[in-house]
């Protein structure tokens, strides 16, 4: 019996690999474990960016026939600025951001990136125009040098080493013995979470998008590195437009407005102060996250 299922085994194996080489070659985010249910319009011409500006506009969709999950979204992010989206667990946030990376085209209503409908510009364009920091990074065992540089084969040794001076990883790497040259990975030098997030954050910048879509869930950090990344992504969104999913909200209070999504549905809107005075859902949750922290903080000392 046991040989019978030997061979079975290697094939979990096999498949294993080839998989976790597909998530690898898709650019690393969770958003791309989902099935690709889009193509391309015949003679559809690329997404020309002027002004990166994002607008949900009365957008309904399910994943399932009989289950609405965005249930007519409409929002406006300008170009340069940086949004964040917050809202209890299954609100629709990972759904908002699968949606404009074009993984499902919305049942009705339209997605406009500087007025062009995303549904009919090539996806290729469109995907090059977003960049995405995950919040899980998968790493090739290659060296760091390719490993910042892949998403971009044009990238120069100079664009390499500007992205890794902006996502302050340039202490790490003057700390290696090969420098750029040294092999990460399973096979090589294993990276902290914090190192991974910092290439992933280079990677990003080498391809240098006008859009970013950041997920923000840090919690495999400790506090102190968290901080330091947060501070990074803010510095490297700082001139693009940008939007992040939130989970925590001390992490996005300064964003230049907040969606609080409930329930498939904008609940409120607004700067962090405007949403706490308004009083409704974002200031319950940031008063819960509060008192969870002191809580925390409390059973630390
Ligand atoms: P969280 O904060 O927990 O990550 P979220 O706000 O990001 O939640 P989504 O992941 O967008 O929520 O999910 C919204 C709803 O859509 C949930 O009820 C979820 O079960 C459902 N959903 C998500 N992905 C799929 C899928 N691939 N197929 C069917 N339903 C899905």
């Amino acid at each position: 019996l046991a040989q019978l299922f030997r061979p079975l085994d290697m094939l979990g194996m096999v498949y294993r690999t080839i998989r976790q080489g597909l998530i690898d070659m898709a650019e690393m985010f969770r958003l791309l474990d989902e099935p690709q249910e889009v193509s391309d319009k015949p003679g559809a011409p690329a997404l020309v960016i002027r002004r990166p500006s994002v607008v949900f506009e009365d957008v309904v969709f399910g994943y399932e026939k009989d289950r609405t999950i965005l249930k007519g979204l409409s929002f406006e992010v300008p170009a340069g600025q940086n949004f964040a989206v917050v809202g209890p667990s299954g609100a629709g946030k990972s759904t908002l951001a699968r949606l404009l990376f074009r993984f499902y085209d919305p049942w009705s209503g339209r997605i406009l990136i500087d007025g062009q409908d995303i549904a009919q510009i090539t996806q290729a364009s469109l995907r090059a125009a977003i960049g995405i920091v995950p919040q899980d990074s998968v790493l090739f065992n290659e060296t760091i040098g390719y490993n910042i540089a892949y998403g971009r084969s044009d990238a120069t040794e100079e664009d390499v080493q500007a992205a890794a001076r902006g996502a302050a990883l340039m202490p790490l790497i003057e700390r290696l013995p090969q420098g750029f040259g040294t092999e990460v990975g399973e096979r090589g030098l294993k990276l902290s979470g914090g190192e991974k997030q910092r290439v992933a954050i280079a990677r990003t910048l080498v391809k240098n998008p006008p859009i970013l879509l950041l997920d923000e869930a840090t919690s495999a950090l400790d506090t102190r590195t968290e901080q330091d990344i947060l501070a990074t992504l803010h510095r490297v969104s700082e001139d693009r437009t940008s939007i992040s999913i939130a989970h925590r909200l001390s992490t996005i209070a300064d964003s230049d407005s907040i969606l609080v999504l409930q329930d498939g549905c904008l609940a409120e809107s607004g700067s962090h102060l405007e949403l706490l005075r308004h009083d409704g859902l974002y200031a319950e949750m940031w008063a819960r996250q509060a008192a969870e922290a002191e809580e925390l903080s409390e059973a630390a000392e």
